[in-house]
């Protein structure tokens, strides 16, 4: 029996009594799903997708925990124009909460930080940048703060924020054309408060309708109670969580890298105004990585090699938010 099938045989009876279109209810009494399916449906979508090596899901006290290092093996910072001047470096066993029981609440809440994680491990923002948005914003198109429109993200759709920590801002198209079960049914990452990532259609193959996505891009769904999807117009993928979160301070997050000698780190990059050409991310065999670009006709780049120590990298840069000045140091995740 196939895992959907299962699912459904056991908690179809009970979502079906959602109500289409109101805000969070789900019938009183009723089971969202049992722990155990919950967590062998967040195994099988990293599993399926061809993730597992690089991300680890365990599931404990009510949660599944998917670790990874956010650094997916996928094209990286190409197509740039808005850049931060943050170059995406790994992080240190990133570990992203899901629960088990999810349950609908009755309020969207935002976030400054991610949302959710991608089946491959890595973090999943709302499309705005620097920023929390605000309910009100909800229901009304950000564009000053689109990272898509405003050319900030690469062509797989994400970039690396104020911690060097790549993430997504809306549809992971690079991931997706990786992923070994690729296709409308497959869950393509999940929300803090526990339900499950769709693509653009229904699970099923069908198109969704206008209007029927709520303002996180969700919608009631007979097997997990509620899902989110991705979309070709904004919000593009989720925005706010419909469902219930214990404690929305402790949802991860990726520090920026502090310097191996002590003190502060560094200060985040400022992007440069009206954007810069040309910019490309390059990985080779030693270790180094470089993000080269120009900015009004002057070259600029950011460049780290790991270092001896564990988590540490060795970083030159000379950027526009530096007054162009090469700037050298060793900083640690
Ligand atoms: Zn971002």
């Amino acid at each position: 029996m196939r895992l959907e099938n299962l699912l459904l045989s056991v908690c179809g009876a009970a979502s079906l009594a959602l109500v289409l279109g109101s805000a969070a209810i789900i019938p009183t009494g009723a089971v969202a799903h049992e722990d155990d399916l919950h967590c062998a449906a967040v195994i099988a979508s990293v599993a399926e997708a061809g993730f597992a090596d690089e991300v680890a899901v365990e599931c404990e006290s009510g949660q599944a925990v998917l670790t990874s290092y956010t650094y997916p093996d996928h094209d990286l910072m190409t197509g740039i124009v808005g850049t931060n001047e943050q170059i995406p470096v790994p992080a240190n066993a990133y570990a992203a909460p899901i629960p088990l029981q999810p349950v609908l609440g009755t309020t969207p809440q935002t976030r400054d930080a991610a949302l959710g994680v991608a089946v491959n491990g890595v973090p999943i923002y709302d499309y705005t940048g620097g920023g929390e948005m605000s309910i009100a914003d909800l229901s009304d198109h950000q564009a000053q703060n689109d990272t898509l429109l405003t050319q900030q993200l690469d062509v797989c759709g994400g970039h690396a924020g104020r911690g060097d920590d790549y993430h997504y801002h809306v549809k992971p198209v690079c991931m997706i054309a990786q992923m070994k079960n690729a296709g409308d049914d497959a869950i393509i990452g999940w929300a803090y408060d526990g339900f499950p990532i769709y693509g653009d259609n229904n699970p099923d193959g069908t198109p969704i309708a206008a209007a029927v996505l709520d303002d996180c891009n969700g919608q009631p769904d007979g097997t997990f109670g509620y899902r989110y999807h991705t979309s070709t117009d904004a919000p593009y993928i989720v925005q706010c969580l419909m469902g219930g979160v214990a404690n929305m301070e402790q949802l991860p997050s990726v520090a920026p890298l502090t310097p191996a000698v002590g003190g502060r780190g560094m200060e985040p990059g400022r992007p440069p105004r009206g954007g810069v050409d040309g910019l490309t991310f390059t990985q080779d065999a030693s270790g180094l990585r470089s993000m080269d670009y120009s900015y009004e006709g002057e070259a600029y780049y950011m460049r780290y090699t790991p270092s001896q120590t564990p988590n540490c990298y060795t970083y030159e840069t000379r950027t526009v938010t530096n007054g162009g000045d090469i700037a050298t140091g060793e900083y640690c995740r």
